[in-house]
C-alpha cells in the first residue's frame, strides 16, 4: 500500500503517478534493489507521516497522486526497459509528472529516453556517489554503473549536473570535462549555491549520494556523502521546473534498521511538494 499521508487517490485523473520497478538485474555487485519499490511503499504508510511538506504544501488536498503499480519485470533487460519507457509515455501524455521507485540506476536510462521523445531539451540533476558514466562494466554497456555514459552517447540530455559525487575515475572527469558535464564532488559541496536550469528538469536520485549514516540500505557503501538535509535543500532551493524523477537504489537487505526507505519517502515528497507550490506560485502570479 502507497499512502504519503493520505495523499494517494484511486482516480483517472492525476498530476503525480508513482510507478515501481522492482528490477536488479543490472546491479554490478550485490542483489535487494528490486525489493526497493515495496519498501518505499510501506515507509510511506503509517500513522508517522502527515500530508505536509516543508514548503507548506499539503499533498492531500492541494493535488492529486495515483500509484499505478509496477512495471513488468519478467523477461530480458530490453523487455523491461521497452515496458518502463512505455509506461513513463502513458504517464507523461496525460500530462503528468512521473515519480519512479527503483530498482538499479540502470532503468534512469530508458525512463529519460521516454522523457527525451517529449523534452527536445531535458536538464537533468543526479544525486549519486558514483558518476554512472562507465562506458562499460564487467562487459555490459546497460549496467548500473552506465546509464549516464548512455545518455550522453545518444545526445538526450542539455545539461547534466551531478551531485554528491566521491567515486569518479580518471576516465569518468575527462569525460565530464570533454561533455561539459558539471561534476559537483562532495569535496568541493560547500561551495554550491543554489543550481539554476533553464530546461524541463529531470531528478534523478540514488540514495548513496547520502551518506551511508543517513541511508545505510544501498548496495555500496560510499563514506562522506550528503547528509539528507543537505539533499533536501538542494531540492529547496533549486531554480527550474521539475517534470519527473526516479529514486534508485533503496537496498532493504542491507537496512535492518529500515531508515532508508523513510529518506526516500521524504525526498519524494519534498519534490512534489516543490512542484506544486511553484505552480500554485505561478496560477497566483497570473490571476
Ligand atoms: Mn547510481
Ligand atoms: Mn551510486
Amino acid at each position: 500500500m502507497t499512502d504519503f499521508g493520505g495523499s494517494i487517490k484511486k482516480t483517472d485523473e492525476f498530476q503525480f503517478a508513482i510507478l515501481g520497478i522492482p528490477f536488479d538485474e543490472k546491479s554490478c555487485y550485490l542483489k535487494g534493489v528490486s525489493k526497493g519499490p515495496r519498501a518505499i511503499r510501506e515507509a510511506s504508510t503509517g500513522e508517522a507521516i502527515n500530508p505536509w511538506t516543508e514548503s507548506g504544501i499539503n499533498l492531500e488536498e492541494e493535488t492529486v497522486i495515483v500509484d499505478l503499480g509496477d512495471v513488468d519485470v519478467t523477461g530480458s533487460f530490453w523487455d523491461v526497459f521497452e515496458r518502463t519507457g512505455v509506461r513513463v509515455r502513458e504517464i507523461l501524455e496525460k500530462r503528468a509528472v512521473p515519480i519512479v521507485l527503483g530498482g538499479d540506476h540502470s532503468l534512469t536510462y530508458p525512463i529519460v529516453k521516454a522523457f527525451a521523445l517529449k523534452y527536445d531539451h531535458l536538464d537533468i540533476l543526479h544525486f549519486d556517489a558514483h558518476p554512472d558514466l562507465y562506458d562499460e562494466l564487467y562487459g555490459d554497456r546497460y549496467s548500473h554503473g552506465c546509464p549516464f555514459a548512455r545518455i550522453i552517447e545518444e545526445r538526450i540530455v542539455a545539461n547534466l549536473v551531478q551531485v554528491g559525487i566521491r567515486a569518479a575515475t580518471g576516465e569518468h572527469r575527462e569525460l565530464a570535462a570533454e561533455k561539459g558535464i558539471r561534476m559537483i564532488e562532495m569535496k568541493d559541496i560547500a561551495d554550491v549555491g543554489s543550481l539554476h536550469f533553464d530546461n524541463p528538469l529531470y531528478i534523478s536520485f540514488d540514495v548513496d549520494a547520502l551518506d551511508p549514516a543517513f541511508a545505510p540500505g544501498v548496495s555500496h557503501h560510499e563514506p562522506g556523502g550528503l547528509t539528507t538535509r543537505q539533499a533536501l535543500n538542494m531540492i529547496h532551493d533549486l531554480k527550474g521546473t521539475i517534470v519527473g524523477m526516479d529514486v534508485v537504489e533503496v537496498n532493504p537487505d542491507r537496512d535492518p534498521a529500515g531508515i532508508t526507505a523513510p529518506v526516500a519517502v521524504k525526498i519524494i515528497m519534498e519534490v512534489i511538494g516543490k512542484i506544486v507550490a511553484s505552480r500554485k506560485k505561478k496560477t497566483e502570479e497570473t490571476s
